[in-house]
């Protein structure tokens, strides 16, 4: 498999590309353009993997490499990745960048786009653990056909877009049913989807979500590997879809939070109330730490973590006098002098 550089990052790191196959369907593939969203990274790593395993011996692989020609950028942003962040070392989203072209992350992308011309480009991203579907499930993973203008309208490029959509998601509804959404489609020129999707390249966002428990992602990161052997045609799956099936799929909405406190009081005669709580993440001593902090009062967010304390008195670190996004290291459920657990 050759691995190229397509230019450095803005603090100098080289950005590899690797190429598989020498057919004549082009596909482009980035990954971690927000440097905090590895789960898609490791899912294309897994399928370089099987590519590299089983190339010889699987009669799929050799058709698919025989009729493909993949570019795969598995890290376009190396410094956000170090730093565990969504933004490059500028602070710059770089999905955000896609007209400026300012960053030298984005100018390495849009040189690949513009000299290799893919009939489709896969865009890949983890999304937050807030997302849920109409089902009351969270969404495990989303797609999204951007937008090819502000009319939203259905173009060719939105149209392949959304068959392989539409094709990914049917094979996932049968191991995570409920759990597959798609995003809404505002048109946004500044997103690189959506500037692809205007030239006329399809373009397929992916965001691996949430599974319940899983904060590593690695339950997620399996079904994202599975829909990457269905793009790739390596899961031979019926062509039978329709634009229809891709604009059933359910919009994501942001309906969770990580932890729920049920029926909880803080203050002596005061009703009972709910309180959410999200844990933020951020790189402690090279590793992913899961801060627990107060997302609001009074909700109607469901928790991945639901902890019913039916009116007891509890007290949020050492009073409570926590503010809306302040650390929550510790809830004491005063009434049963208990602690509760809400640490990963
Ligand atoms: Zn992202």
């Amino acid at each position: 498999m050759p691995i190229t550089v397509i230019g450095s990052s803005e603090l100098g790191e080289e950005i590899p590309m690797i190429t598989i196959g020498s057919g004549k369907k082009k596909f482009l593939v980035w990954s971690q353009m927000h440097g905090n969203e590895s789960t898609t990274t490791k899912a294309l790593l897994d399928f370089l993997k099987l590519i590299a395993q089983q190339q010889q011996e699987s009669t799929a692989i050799e058709a698919f490499l025989k009729t493909h020609t993949v570019k795969i950028i598995p890290i376009l942003n190396p410094d956000g990745a170090r730093a565990y962040t969504r933004v490059n070392a500028n602070g710059v989203d770089l999905n955000r960048d896609a007209q400026l072209c300012s960053q030298k992350e984005s100018k390495a992308l849009r040189e690949v786009f513009d000299a290799f011309q893919p009939d489709l480009c896969l865009n890949m991203h983890d999304q937050r653990t807030i997302y849920g579907l109409p089902s009351g499930k969270s969404a495990t993973v989303s797609f999204l056909s951007p937008s090819a203008d502000a009319s939203r309208g259905l173009t060719k490029a939105r149209e392949v877009a959304m068959l392989d959509i539409a094709k990914m998601a049917n094979v996932l509804a049968t191991v995570i049913p409920g759990q597959i959404g798609k995003y809404d489609d505002g048109f946004n020129l500044n997103c690189v989807g959506d500037t692809f999707t205007h030239l006329g390249v399809p373009t397929i966002l992916f965001e691996a979500g949430h599974y319940p428990g899983d904060y590593s992602r690695e339950i997620t990161r399996s079904y994202i590997y599975r829909a990457l052997l269905v793009v790739f045609t390596i899961e031979e799956v019926a062509n039978i879809f329709k634009v229809g099936d891709y604009l059933q799929l359910p919009e994501n909405e942001k309906s969770f939070c990580d932890i729920v406190l049920k029926d909880v009081r803080l203050h002596d005669e005061e009703a009972p109330q709910d309180i959410a709580i999200q844990y933020i993440e951020s790189l402690k001593d090279g590793k992913i730490d899961f801060q627990a902090t107060l997302l609001e009062l009074r909700t109607n967010l469901i928790g991945h973590t639901q902890i019913a304390c039916n009116g007891d008195y509890v007290v949020l670190n050492n009073g409570n006098n926590v503010r809306l996004n302040e650390s929550i290291c510790k809830v004491y459920n005063k009434s049963k002098g208990i602690e509760l657990l809400i640490n990963i």
